[in-house]
């Protein structure tokens, strides 16, 4: 409400920063995949199409982005604004090679409100007990840094994109 504006009243002056109803723009934050520079996009700026400010390459490509242990923490701590879903497969794996197609066609679907990552937990033995895997593959549904919902087994593309979905709309 704005002071009643009478002759002769004191009309207080307000700091900007104090209007009501004033919105905190979403930016949203990603790792690019080709050079690990956090780049911001504003809100409005269709991230799907965004530019690395460092190496000019796209920050979403549509497809995966294959990460080791400590790249996974990198965008586990630079992600803002978006979420992140993680495969966790090994090239040993008979389902996680025949989902490997399905979840190359969710990141179509989730970006750029999902970016996709894989990490081979062949390769990366550490990183993937410290999420607790037990069998693969293994999906993972990080916002913040945290891990929201997890689940196990090979799915369609349709079906990881419907669960991705329902968790984050679900918390
Ligand atoms: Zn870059």
């Amino acid at each position: 409400m704005r002071a009643k504006e009478r002759p002769g009243a004191y009309i207080p002056v307000r700091p900007s920063h104090a209007m009501p109803c004033q919105r905190v723009p979403a930016v949203k934050q990603y790792l690019c995949p080709h050079c690990a520079a956090a780049n911001r996009v504003p809100e409005g700026r269709d991230a799907g199409q965004a530019k690395c400010g460092k190496c000019h390459e796209l920050l979403l490509t549509g497809a995966p982005v294959e990460v080791t242990g400590a790249q996974l923490a990198a965008h586990r701590a630079g992600t803002k604004g978006a979420a992140l879903l993680l495969d966790v497969w090994a090239p040993r794996c008979g389902p996680c090679r025949s989902m490997a197609p399905q979840f190359a066609q969710a990141a179509k679907a989730l970006e750029p409100d999902v970016r996709l990552l894989k990490l081979n937990s062949d390769a990366e033995p550490a990183a993937a007990s410290a999420l607790g895997v037990s069998g693969i593959p293994a999906l993972f549904l990080i916002r913040d840094g945290k891990v929201i919902a997890q689940t196990a087994g090979a799915m369609p593309a349709t079906q990881i994109v419907a669960w991705a979905r329902g968790a984050l709309a679900a918390g």
